[in-house]
């Protein structure tokens, strides 16, 4: 029997490539595998309805159980892939932390990307928290009712919107950027400006061109953000959001050219002309109109990972 399309990664760009193919008529077994403990979900409402208690788990769902099952689409949930062997044709078998083994004649990767870690004292500190996936979103969630005061590290989209969730929530809650105004990678200053006078209306405490000295402990917890100028800020939740490193390991590892990304072309094809890189782990030609000759962008966008 074929072994089929094996996709590591079963989030927004896994997602929509195995239900994509199967809309277009592709009738071969697609395996959708995962190393988290959840069905696939959608991330962008844990920042914002989900974190605020808006909206059920259930809601963060793609698709239904009985959705995979009638499409033929085989769910693989909590499953590390941490070594592939691959051959020229574009088959091979991956390996999972588990022992257990997936060969497949056509390799997908749509692995993503994983928050970036602060080097400095005090990030270990109980209360230090990150906000990439469910698990640490559940993490959030819960600390929520004992905190007071919280401070969001990284005023891109995802520590403002979390810092802005966290407002509404009834906390007080101090952003700090390093850059000199708000989102600086993603929008322009025009709209850096509307953001800042919007959230600072809001309440949020927003201190930009900021830098971050280390994180100070109240006896075995994390206390609160001393700045470079020596300003200590009191927290007893710090939420690191400064930005993502993109998942090339694997790639890396089975030969693939990766830089700043897993490198594709217009197609999604990976530089052995076979293996399909999608999503925020991919690296491809600026689409954009316009865009400068060989021009190469990383986008961390739904959009960028459906389409
Ligand atoms: C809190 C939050 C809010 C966001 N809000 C928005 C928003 O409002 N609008 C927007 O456009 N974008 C938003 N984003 C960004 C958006 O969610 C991402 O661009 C999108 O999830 C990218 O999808 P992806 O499938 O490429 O990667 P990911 O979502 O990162 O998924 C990759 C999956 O692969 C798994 N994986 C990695 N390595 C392995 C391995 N070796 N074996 C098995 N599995 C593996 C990962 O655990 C993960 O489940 C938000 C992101 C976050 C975290």
């Amino acid at each position: 029997m074929a072994d089929g399309l094996l996709i590591i990664g079963s989030s927004q760009a896994g997602v929509s490539l195995a239900t994509s193919l199967r809309a277009l008529g592709h009738d071969e077994p697609i395996t959708l595998l995962g190393d988290e403990n959840h069905r696939p979900y959608q991330r962008p409402a844990l920042s914002k309805e989900w974190l605020q208690g808006e909206i059920t788990n259930e809601k963060l769902m793609f698709r239904t159980q009985e959705y995979w099952a009638e499409h033929r689409i085989d769910v693989v949930k909590n499953e590390r892939i941490i070594r592939i062997d691959k051959n020229d044709d574009g088959s091979g078998v991956a390996h999972s932390m588990s022992g257990a083994d997936f060969p497949f004649d056509r390799l997908a990767l749509a692995v993503g990307a994983r928050a970036r870690r602060l080097l400095l004292d005090g990030v270990d500190l109980p209360g230090v928290l990150y906000l990439r996936n469910a698990d640490d979103a559940l993490e959030l969630k819960a600390r929520v009712p004992g905190v007071r005061e919280a401070v969001v590290i990284g005023g891109g989209f995802i520590g403002l919107e979390a810092a802005a969730s966290l407002a509404r929530m009834g906390r007080s809650v101090t952003l700090i950027e390093a850059a000199p105004r708000l989102v600086p990678r993603a929008v322009g200053e025009q709209t850096s400006a509307h953001l800042l006078a919007h959230h600072r209306a809001a309440g949020l405490d927003i201190l930009l061109g900021a830098s971050v000295r280390r994180i100070v402990p109240r006896g075995d917890r994390v206390g609160g953000v001393e700045l470079a100028d020596g300003r200590v800020i009191s927290a007893d939740l710090v939420l690191v959001g400064v930005g993502v490193i993109p998942n090339t390991e694997l790639a890396e590892s089975i030969g693939l050219v990766c830089d700043n990304g897993i490198r594709v072309d217009e197609s999604a094809l990976a530089s052995d002309g076979v293996t399909v890189a999608v999503g925020d782990c991919a690296n491809l030609p600026n689409p954009v109109p316009g865009a400068p000759e060989g021009d190469r962008v990383r986008f961390e966008s739904v959009n960028n990972a459906i389409e």
